[in-house]
């Protein structure tokens, strides 16, 4: 897209998906901001409670004949999602760039790909779903066991990859069988309600339903729908507590992907500039807005000194700017909410902890926030073991082995995390001790559909993409018969 095109995209896409038909939304309107400039760039109206309603109505309709679909067909949906995204790909990763504050062209050359591939993984995946054992187990009898879609799914999306997160949130029940009531977030809706529109010529009416509003009203609303038979939210551990209590008034099935906080265990043996690479593309990416942002460093005393001058070498340069300006590695964070949230963290971190590089110059229009290495963070700090979500790194030291693993392990999240050093057998060792959804040895966030994005202790249940995620959208079932 050439600038002036960009410049052009217009957040023209407001209306709902609910049973098919594209609705204007009955409830408030909520303004979406330009993280860049702090202006108002559109104000988009709210499903009602009634709309929601209808959605939910519509997907447990749709459910019907959805769930009896054959695999072969449900591939073909997928592929065709996939199809209409990749064709308007440049406008829909225009309008997420204008929404979330993503450099251009990264919003478009760097997540496109895995969005249009989750779908087209899904798109296979869908076809492997089997049950596991037919045979006679009681004398007389034939048992089979299958494994058949659960139900509408109310799902719920971030701000951070709205649309990515959207396909995380859409393909795996699809491929199931299931239907989808999706709400993206009140702060990021453009790309989804754009993604609606497209598919309201794709999907059969009331397989995806799209909703916005905010969590309190128009959410809350949703996972407490009683056509709904799972929740799956990607988003706060907030809001996976408000599923769960959701789900207890009604035992609905849960599947959460929630806040991470990735350890980063760099042992003395480690490449040093492999590591300080990583760090300064992976834990800037978005604006470390990323919940496996390579965010909580932990170096062993040998390399500690030499790893905390790199990192502040290297992450200085990083070039802070306007989304669409030639040269831009960062922009803005999502908000002025966030924005103050982030700057809360490192300024409370000074009193115990060094900031080596950033943590100011955070003022005039737009969002914009450095990008900050803390130093000397104790393993219990706060800055060490709370999410920030953010452009914001610490740094800690450990002298060996069980010390880092302790030190990781203790926290309450357990998503993503890294493993540095030279030495595979030690690799093995703390990998198998590291008690996280995914851990990578001398290298982190890279993904793929294939593998489970997964969670474990409070950063959720189950996993999103791989096979392994069509498990929250199905039940194993069994059916005997009597000879
Ligand atoms: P958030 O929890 O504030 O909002 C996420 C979504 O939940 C939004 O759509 C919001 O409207 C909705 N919501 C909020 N309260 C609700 C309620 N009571 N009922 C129903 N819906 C409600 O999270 P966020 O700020 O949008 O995203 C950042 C968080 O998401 C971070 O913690 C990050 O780590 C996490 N995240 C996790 C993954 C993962 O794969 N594990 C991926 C991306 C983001």
């Amino acid at each position: 897209m050439s600038t002036s095109e960009l410049d052009a995209v217009a957040p023209t896409a407001t209306r709902l998906l609910v049973g098919g038909e594209l609705v204007d939304g009955g409830g408030p309107p909520v303004d979406v901001v330009d993280p860049a400039t702090g202006d108002v760039i559109a104000s988009i109206p709210t499903a009602s409670a009634e709309q929601v309603d209808a959605a939910t109505a519509a997907a447990a309709r749709a459910f019907a004949t959805s769930s009896r679909t054959t695999p072969a067909e449900r591939s073909a949906l997928l592929h065709a999602v996939a199809d209409v995204i990749e064709e308007h790909s440049a406008e829909l990763a225009a309008l997420e760039s204008l929404d979330v504050g993503k450099p251009w062209p990264s919003a478009h050359d760097d997540e496109m790909p895995l969005t249009i591939d989750t779908y087209r993984f899904m798109a296979g995946a869908a076809r492997t779903i089997s049950g596991v054992a037919a045979g006679e187990y009681v004398e007389g009898h034939t048992s089979m066991i299958r494994r058949d879609p659960i139900g509408p799914v109310a799902a719920i999306a971030p701000w951070n990859y709205p649309l990515m997160m959207a396909a995380w949130k859409l393909a795996a029940p699809l491929a199931a069988g299931c239907t989808v009531v999706l709400k993206p977030s009140e702060i990021t809706p453009l790309s989804t309600l754009r993604l609606a529109e497209l598919l309201a010529d794709v999907v059969p009416p009331g397989v995806v339903n799209v909703v916005h509003g905010d969590g309190p009203t128009v959410g809350e609303r949703l996972i407490n729908s009683a056509d709904v038979e799972a929740i799956s939210v990607t988003g706060s551990p907030a809001t996976g507590m408000a599923a769960m209590r959701a789900a207890s008034q009604q035992i609905r099935h849960v599947h959460l992907e929630l806040g991470g906080k990735a350890p980063v265990i760099v042992f003395d043996d480690a490449d040093l500039a492999a590591v300080v690479q990583t760090i300064r593309e992976g834990s800037f990416f978005n604006a470390g807005q990323d919940c496996a942002q390579p965010c909580r460093i932990m170096a062993q005393s040998g390399i500690y000194d030499d790893l905390v001058a790199a990192l502040a070498d290297a992450v200085g340069d990083i070039t802070v700017g306007h989304p669409r300006s030639d040269g831009t590695e960062m922009g803005p964070l999502v908000s002025e909410q966030h924005r103050h949230r982030v700057a809360g963290f490192v300024d409370r971190a000074r009193a115990d902890a060094e900031v080596v590089t950033g943590g100011t110059g955070a003022d005039g229009p737009g969002f914009f926030y450095p990008p900050t290495i803390v130093a000397d963070a104790g393993s219990n700090a706060e800055i060490a073991c709370s999410e920030v979500f953010g452009p914001v790194v610490s740094v800690s030291h450990f002298a060996d082995a069980d010390e880092a693993v302790a030190a990781a392990n203790a926290g309450r999240y357990g998503l993503a995390s890294s493993v540095w050093t030279a030495d595979t057998g030690r690799a093995m060792d703390v990998t198998s001790r590291l008690r996280y959804g995914f851990t990578w040895v001398n290298t982190h966030g890279v993904a793929t559909p294939e593998m489970p994005w997964a969670a474990m202790k409070g950063s959720g249940t189950g996993c999103d993409m791989s096979v392994f995620s069509l498990e929250s959208f199905t039940a194993v079932r069994h059916v005997m018969f009597a000879h």
